[in-house]
């Protein structure tokens, strides 16, 4: 694992999953169901748990939202399914918590978006009846800010105040400092309603990748909260984890961030779950946590004029997937290996010896033979129909040797 000095902060525990410090940078992810159908709900929450989601939030928007909510958490509970689940207020938080106990209670944790807790009102009054719901029922806050509503009257006062200013900061500067100021407010208000700091996390999302490197930046120096980092809005598709990736990587390489969510905008129908999986890959690409075996494979060239190669990369790779859920329970550290599957001889043995195990597949004009590597060693070479079955095997016996519990406990 990749050495990263951890930014030092407070540690919140959120239904028994700790946040901060120096515990494990948790995946999150949301639910994009009506909370109210709670069949479909449970369903989402359970396939994001399972895809290895820490925490799961969802949105409470209304009173039939509120009313779902415990059960959605108890049917969760008959499933064995653990997983904490947020709720997430806009506007009318303030109501549901207090008209709906039973939600309040079965919720891990409560997100409070500062810029929409009191709009029309000149007082605090609903973000401290949520604040104190929080500390009623021992809940932990994130207070997250977003650009896109961020508090109306803060940014005005900020935007006079800068006017006034010999040398004024730009709009996008004043905008930003704004962010942090909301978060850093509201967490103070907070403490001064009685919850305590290390029942708080922050975030402060924006959309475009340089904004958000500057405001947790800000924020990281001006407050020892954990905070949670995703990248608002981020898009669709390639897009959308291009951005999610370069925004989230330049922060945790820096030690900043102690949760971290992929907002991507599935397919119509497409799947929720590609959330966790970029999170997921994003903490194991920069060394950060491991989850699941990875692959090296090449792009391919003019040396692999047949498909063969990439079906064989994309068989594996399927395979791994399919297998974690049982190694996890039975072998210890699996989630650390590195297979390689290459195309030709130019780079396939290389990169197979630096791999666990690895095969080199034989490019177009090379002998029909593909060389496989365990350790650095040529142990076998394979040839004939039966290349992708004869390498699973070897994989399968490469995992039982080298990781299982009494191997791993020797
Ligand atoms: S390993 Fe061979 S097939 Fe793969 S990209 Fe390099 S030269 Fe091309």
């Amino acid at each position: 694992m990749a050495v990263i000095q951890r930014r030092k902060c407070l540690v919140t525990c959120v239904g028994g999953v700790r946040i901060g410090g120096a515990n494990p940078i948790a995946v999150q992810s949301m639910t994009n169901t009506d909370t109210a159908d709670v069949v479909s709900t449970v369903n989402q929450v359970m396939a994001l748990a399972q895809a290895g989601s820490e925490l799961v939030r969802v949105t409470v928007n209304t009173e039939e939202a509120a009313k779902a909510v415990p059960k959605v958490v108890d049917t969760l509970n008959k499933f064995g399914i653990q997983v904490p689940v947020i709720g997430d207020f806009h506007y009318n938080g303030h109501i549901l918590l207090k008209k709906y106990p039973d939600c309040a209670k079965a919720l891990a944790k409560y997100r409070i978006n500062p810029g929409n807790v009191n709009i029309g009102r000149k007082t605090d009054d609903n973000f401290r009846t949520m604040i104190e719901a929080a500390v009623e029922y021992g809940r932990p806050v994130r207070i997250g800010v977003n650009w896109g509503s961020l508090d109306g009257a803060l940014l005005t006062r900020m935007m006079d105040e800068n006017a006034r200013l010999a040398e004024p900061l730009d709009a996008r500067q004043v905008t930003m400092n704004a962010i942090v100021v909301s978060a850093l407010e509201s967490a103070k208000a907070a403490v001064s309603y009685g919850l305590s700091p290390d029942r708080i996390i922050l975030s402060a999302k924006v959309s475009g990748v340089q904004d958000l490197i500057d405001v947790y930046r800000m924020l990281a120096a001006r407050c020892d909260y954990p905070l949670h980092l995703g990248l608002t809005e981020a898009g669709m598709g390639s897009k959308g984890i291009v951005a999610t990736t370069a925004a989230l990587a330049v922060l945790l390489q820096e030690g900043i961030g102690d949760t971290i969510r992929a907002s991507l905008t599935p397919a119509p129908n497409g799947d929720r779950t590609e959330e966790v999986a970029v999170s997921q890959q994003i903490l194991q690409s920069l060394g950060i946590r491991s989850f699941t075996p990875q692959v090296t494979a090449c792009p391919g060239c003019g040396r692999t004029t047949s498909t063969f190669f990439q079906e064989m990369a994309e068989q594996i790779e399927d395979y791994l997937k399919k297998q974690m859920p049982v190694w996890k329970e039975n072998y210890t550290g699996v989630e650390e290996m590195k297979v390689a599957v290459m195309g030709c001889v130019v780079n396939g043995p290389g990169e197979s010896k630096h791999s666990n195990i690895g095969i080199s597949l034989p490019g177009t004009f090379e002998e029909p033979v593909a060389p496989v590597y365990v350790d650095g060693k040529l142990v076998k070479t394979l040839r004939g129909e039966g290349i992708v079955a004869e390498f699973i095997e070897m994989l399968n016996a490469y995992v039982a040797r080298v990781y299982s519990r009494e191997t791993v406990a020797r």
